[in-house]
């Protein structure tokens, strides 16, 4: 009688997390021309196919080398809820049991995608709920392609004019930056014509100031950056933005400058400014802005305070916040109040949260006392 052997699985590729070069050393692995890679990123990222049966044109004997070698696999979609103004957002599980959001916004003629980039943040930035969720680890490429997989899968099957996604915002949970090689990998797919096709305007990545990595994305990819400033002072900002202590302002501006100097001299540094009331949002305020971005070519976007459970913060008034826009825009600055959207789903600004296993056990600090535990 034979003793049944186990062999160790094999873990196959996940090819939705391969750029073109990945797919093309893959292929060229299995004895196949380059353009195999191309025609798979199109099944995949175009046409949505999951399944390497239904790529009708590969071979069938093909088409089951790569049913054993390889898969097509995204995350699991938890919940899924759409907002009185068209904003939809998912909950998306991980492999592991983590989870991470990412919401579409709508808009008059364009579709914005909010995807995450990490399981949580590290940053710790006091105004923003997901850093109360503290930080697991960053996401795989395959994990961030995912999120716009489904997404444009799930937006399709809608069948509404109107509901396709134009533009991709890394501002969801977690610091971009801060994953720079599985980001860029993404980056690339999303703009490969093979793939997304999208423009490099339509790619913003949002930072809240990893100078070393502003410096490397610039020679890599000329997709949109965006700077969640917040503060013109250090010391204020160390506290809003705690990275700031590591890359204090005049390094972080310093490296606006070198960024936008390998810029077409069209382009715009987006400049991202939290709006919180007795905070940041005086006249005094704004003229420092003014003088900080003194000769950089910027769009700022205000952010209205998105409040949360004990933030500790409040929305700056509405008059005030024109007040702090009519000064900048009198000094030539475009200056656009950023509308919140998806409100009645927790979809705006700072408010992703997912289930994070908290590595960095900042959850705890939040964990409020109970009652007689703190007397
Ligand atoms: N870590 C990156 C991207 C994620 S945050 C970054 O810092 O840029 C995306 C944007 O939402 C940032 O500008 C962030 O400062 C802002 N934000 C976070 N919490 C917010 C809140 N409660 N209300 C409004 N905006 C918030």
């Amino acid at each position: 009688m034979s003793t049944p052997v186990n062999f160790p699985q094999i873990e196959k590729s996940n090819l939705l997390g391969m750029n073109r070069q990945d797919l093309e050393i893959f292929f060229a692995g299995m004895g196949e021309k380059a353009f195999r890679a191309t025609q798979v990123m199109k099944w995949i990222h175009q046409m949505n196919v999951d399944d390497f049966q239904e790529m009708t044109n590969i071979s069938k004997s093909l088409q089951q080398q790569l049913t054993d070698s390889a898969i097509i696999e995204s995350l699991e979609v938890i919940t899924d809820q759409l907002s009185e103004d068209g904003t939809r957002k998912w909950v998306m599980r991980l492999n592991d049991g983590n989870c991470i959001e990412v919401v579409f916004i709508p808009d008059d003629d364009r579709g914005t995608l909010c995807i995450s980039s990490q399981v949580g943040c590290a940053l710790d930035c006091s105004f923003c709920s997901t850093a109360r969720q503290g930080f697991s680890r960053n996401l795989t490429t395959a994990e961030i392609l995912s999120q716009v997989w489904l997404a444009s899968r799930l937006l399709d099957e809608e069948k509404k004019p109107g509901r396709k996604i134009t533009n991709l915002v890394l501002m969801g949970m977690g610091e971009p930056l801060l994953n720079y090689e599985n980001v860029v990998k993404a980056i690339d797919i999303f703009l490969d014509d093979f793939a997304y096709g999208l423009s490099k305007r339509r790619v913003t990545v949002s930072t809240a100031g990893v100078v070393p990595a502003m410096d490397r994305l610039a020679d890599r990819h000329d997709v949109q950056l965006a700077i969640s400033l917040h503060a013109t002072r250090d010391k204020l900002r160390d506290e809003l933005v705690p990275i700031n202590k590591k890359y204090p302002l005049k390094e972080l501006i310093a490296a606006c400058h070198r960024f936008m100097e390998q810029r077409s001299p069209r382009s715009r540094l987006t400049i991202e400014y939290v709006m919180l009331a007795g905070v940041n949002d005086s006249e005094q305020d704004a003229k420092e802005l003014i003088k900080l971005l003194d000769g950089l070519s910027v769009l700022i976007n205000l952010i209205p305070f998105n409040p949360f459970e004990d933030s500790g913060y409040t929305t700056s008034s509405n008059n005030a916040v024109r007040r702090f826009q009519d000064h900048l825009m009198k000094a030539s600055i475009t200056t656009v109040i950023r509308k919140t959207r998806g409100e009645d789903i927790d979809a705006a600004c700072g408010q992703l949260v997912g289930k994070v296993s908290d590595k960095s056990r900042r959850q705890q600090k939040f964990i409020k006392p109970r009652f007689g535990m703190n007397s």
